[in-house]
């Protein structure tokens, strides 16, 4: 039974449209549709599938502000972000438009014959997405698997729906066949698990806390069903004393307050060499000061307000006094789900502040002394996402980079994701690779054919 759930502007608080939750038995009739699908489009010529992904791509590009004033309204982000995050979309189906053509099996010498490999399209794939990027998320799920010659059924994270919903009703407008991308939003605990269960459903792409992301591995190995899980992280931010002070101040605060630090890569831990912490303060505290905290609707704001209220008071937990806050930026006051940007200087190594993931706007700051307690510090954590080396001397960036135990680095940047080179987290981050030039591939299964010719093996 469809049960109705309020969608909320994280900006005012106020509920201003419902979306019908979808149950198992719902999930089971997407799926059902998407086998259908499924089995006309892997069988359209590969140069059909790759115009239809193209034509998905420019109807997306049509539709860019549609979206990013959507995503404002749902997810409280910043009109110049969701622009980014809507062309991001675009971007991606772009790039994936060219991989039908290009899913090239090899050819192996054996004795008595030809061998050939093929690439074939597993079936249906479930893409669970969260509620920080909703958009782009799930266009890294869907536009690989597409190209793949699979069928998607989508589950957006239940407060956020709308621009998924919406890319789903952009795919039918492009042409792309009935049943191909469909949008199923529900509860993780009855639509989620409904579609991981589903027993025509050949694999799980999910995006999420690590928690529920080991939840869904569990459910996947009842089948043996391939996962691909975008977890967690507590990223690092390194600043060795040779580096350009005033660059990597500049930096931080985008690398941990983005999105409202609603993001997986969110350097959430800034590890300063003792030496320049001083220095490196005094450059922040102005940097963090006048960070743009307001209206997401606004051009130039930074920063919107935080998911929802439930997610704003998790956050606040983490800055009740019982850590020392060296300095804070400024928020809105009034209805929506403010918080205002907080660096945070622990002086216990076991505060929770440098173990859990906050997801939101708020930087714990930690003293090291030389290259190898840097390397020491990143490490202590479960996660191993992203993360960010910042120093003048280009063997310390190779060597740190190669310590650090994370997917996803970046030397005197805080970049962590193009869709054109692989993303993906080590320990409790995830496993698997979403993006880049192979991500098709994990949508496939390799398939290895023997053709005997006839001749006596040698
Ligand atoms: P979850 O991991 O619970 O949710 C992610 C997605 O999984 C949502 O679509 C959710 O649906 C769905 N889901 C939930 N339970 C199940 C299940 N049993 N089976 C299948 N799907 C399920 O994250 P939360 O939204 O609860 O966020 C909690 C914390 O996780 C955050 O505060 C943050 O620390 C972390 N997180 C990390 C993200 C990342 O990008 N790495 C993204 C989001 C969160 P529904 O919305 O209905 O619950």
């Amino acid at each position: 039974m469809t049960e109705a759930f309020a969608i909320v502007d994280p900006s005012t608080g106020a509920a201003f449209t419902e979306v019908g939750m979808a149950d198992a038995s719902e999930v089971d009739a997407a799926v059902r549709r998407a086998v259908r699908a499924q089995e006309g489009w892997a069988a359209l010529a590969p140069a059909d599938r790759a115009r239809l992904l193209r034509r998905f791509a420019a109807v997306v590009d049509a539709h860019v502000e549609e979206l990013a004033t959507l995503e404002v309204r749902n997810s409280g982000h910043p009109i110049a972000s969701a622009r980014w995050e809507a062309g991001h979309v675009r971007d991606v189906l772009e790039y994936y438009s060219g991989a039908p053509e290009r899913l090239i099996g090899s050819q192996i010498p054996v004795a008595g014959g030809i061998d050939v490999t093929f690439h074939e399209p597993l079936g249906v794939v479930g893409v669970i997405v969260p509620w920080n990027f909703p958009m782009t998320i799930a266009a890294w799920g869907f536009a690989p698997a597409l190209a793949a010659g699979d069928a998607v059924v989508l589950k957006p994270a239940e407060w956020t729906p709308l621009t998924a919903l919406r890319l789903a009703g952009l795919a039918l407008e492009a042409g792309l066949p009935d049943g191909l991308l469909q949008t199923v939003p529900g509860r993780g605990a009855d639509a989620g698990e409904a579609l991981v269960r589903h027993p025509d459903v050949a694999k799980v792409v999910f995006t999420g806390s690590t928690r529920t992301g080991s939840r869904v591995m569990a459910l996947a190995a009842e089948q043996v069903k391939p996962v691909t899980l975008e977890l967690g992280g507590k990223s690092a931010n390194i600043v060795f004393a040779d580096a350009d002070l005033d660059a990597a101040a500049a930096a931080a605060p985008g690398a941990v307050f983005d999105n409202a630090g609603q993001d997986c890569c969110a350097r959430s831990r800034l590890l300063v060499e003792r030496s320049v912490l001083d220095a490196f303060l005094e450059r922040l505290e102005p940097a963090v000061v006048a960070w743009r905290v307001g209206d997401p609707r606004s051009e130039d704001v930074q920063m919107g307000p935080l998911v929802s209220a439930a997610h704003r008071d998790r956050v606040a937990s983490f800055v009740d006094g019982s850590t020392p806050v060296a300095f804070r930026g400024s928020a809105p006051s009034g209805a929506g789900f403010w918080f205002a940007p907080a660096v945070l200087l622990p002086d216990r190594p076991d505060d929770r502040v440098l173990r859990e993931e906050v997801f939101g706007p708020v930087v714990a700051v930690q003293a090291f002394d030389g290259e190898a307690e840097a390397v020491r510090l990143a490490n202590e954590t479960a996660y191993g996402l992203s993360g960010s080396i910042w120093t003048r001397d280009l063997g310390r960036g190779i060597r740190v980079s190669q310590a650090v135990r994370s997917g996803a680095l970046s030397v005197n940047s805080n970049s962590s994701v193009r869709y054109t080179t692989p993303f993906g987290g080590m320990k409790r981050s995830g496993i698997g690779r979403e993006l880049g030039p192979d991500a098709p591939l994990a949508f496939t299964a390799l398939k290895n054919v023997f053709y005997a010719t006839g001749e006596a093996p040698a």
